[in-house]
């Protein structure tokens, strides 16, 4: 199996940089998912590994070896492209054999692969038919199966999940993942849905206008992310981010939520971060809805917030609470708060809430780097 290095990887096409100075060591064994919006490099940064397109800048190597030079056969990897394409002349059996086929392993050898994947993938009952005649989740799941049937040094997944249906992919995610730690292949995998990232990947490389914006655990991106982009895209619903100023009251510094009363004192080491943080450009607050407790009666902190909009969703409840106004906008401070569905509150509501002290962010506005 692999271990993947990217250097220093620029990719442009015309004026657009699709990659950008991209760095990123990949080890032996891991499965390690590109997550990112649309458009942001993913696909890009796939097709630069697998040889599909070549870089402007940098180098990439497999087991230490440079690639840049070798065409995509002799990478030895296999990929699943968004846009499977399969012989529309070989039924399903045929297309999951071929890769097999093309380097003469042992028919009884293929049977026994082709079987097994099939199993995995529930297609065992569809391996007759032609491509022409199956749907796209069926289609995809044998584009798939053509890569899995292989013993490649590295697979590429470029959201292969993309045409199933809900269950059908919560099914085929879990086998991914299960079969991956079998077989132990690297694994790249491309998706745009944060939920899918988080539960199959070892790191998460998160990507952003083709900049690697951070790498590590899906708990380490959730919990610790080291830019304003990368807490915004994480967390469904999504971080709240307030603007927020530094202020001097009675004596100490606090931290002042931009157009509310809220001002929220330092710990020492919260305070040591911020002193070493000299650019002063100007700071956004960061905490997650399920970080806020709420109270019918004031809490420690006393913040009061009114009840502007309820969303139900069963297990739990989304408030929409107003903090404040913005002076020149007029549009209300919105925080999002995750409650249990027997808080009841009706819109309009005045109710108190505090913040969790360890799982405050802060970022600076203009470099969008974390400081806590
Ligand atoms: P998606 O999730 O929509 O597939 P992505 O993150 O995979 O998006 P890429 O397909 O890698 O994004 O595209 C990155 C950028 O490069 C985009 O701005 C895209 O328009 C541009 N791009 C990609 N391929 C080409 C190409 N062949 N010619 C010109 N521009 C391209």
């Amino acid at each position: 199996m692999a271990h993947i290095k990217l250097q220093n990887i620029e990719k442009r096409f015309g004026d657009v940089v699709a990659v950008r100075d991209f760095n990123l060591e990949i080890q032996d064994k891991e499965f390690v998912v590109f997550l990112g919006p649309s458009g942001c490099g993913k696909t890009t940064t796939l097709r630069l590994i697998a040889g599909l397109e070549q870089p402007e800048e940098g180098d990439i190597l497999i087991d230490g070896h440079r690639v840049n030079d070798l065409s995509p056969a002799d990478r030895d990897i296999a990929f699943v492209f968004q846009f499977y394409a399969l012989y529309p002349h070989l039924n399903v059996y045929d297309n999951i054999a071929f890769p097999l086929k093309a380097v003469k392993v042992a028919k009884s050898e293929i049977d026994a692969r082709v079987k097994k994947v099939a199993k995995i993938l529930q297609i065992t009952d569809i391996l007759n038919r032609k491509p022409s005649v199956l749907s796209g989740g069926e289609m995809q799941r044998v584009a798939l199966g053509r890569a899995m049937v292989r013993q490649p040094l590295a697979y590429l997944l470029d959201e292969p999940m993309a045409n199933l249906d809900a269950k059908l992919r919560i099914d085929t995610r879990a086998e991914i993942k299960r079969l991956q730690h079998e077989i132990g292949a690297t694994t790249i995998f491309v998706t745009h849905d944060q939920v899918e990232a988080m539960s199959l990947a070892d790191r998460i490389a998160v990507i952003h206008q083709g900049v690697l914006q951070q790498i590590g655990t899906p708990h380490e991106v959730y919990n610790k992310p080291k830019s304003l982009f990368v807490a915004g895209f994480m967390g469904m619903p999504a971080m709240n981010l307030i603007d927020a100023a530094f202020t001097s009251q009675e004596g100490k510094t606090v931290l002042q939520l931009s157009h509310t009363d809220v001002q929220l004192d330092l710990s020492p080491q919260q305070q040591a971060h911020r002193n070493s943080n000299t650019e002063n450009n100007g700071y956004v607050f960061g905490i997650r809805p399920e970080h806020l407790t709420v109270s019918r009666e004031p809490v420690r902190r006393k913040i009061a917030a009114d009840v502007h909009l309820i969303e139900p969703l069963g297990s739990v409840n989304i408030l929409d609470l107003t903090l404040g106004t913005h002076r020149d906008t007029q549009e209300p401070i919105l925080l999002r708060v995750r409650t249990h569905p027997t808080f009841h509150v009706e819109v309009g509501d005045k109710i108190w809430l505090d913040f969790d002290d360890d799982q405050m962010h802060l970022f600076d506005r203009k470099t969008e780097r974390a400081i806590w």
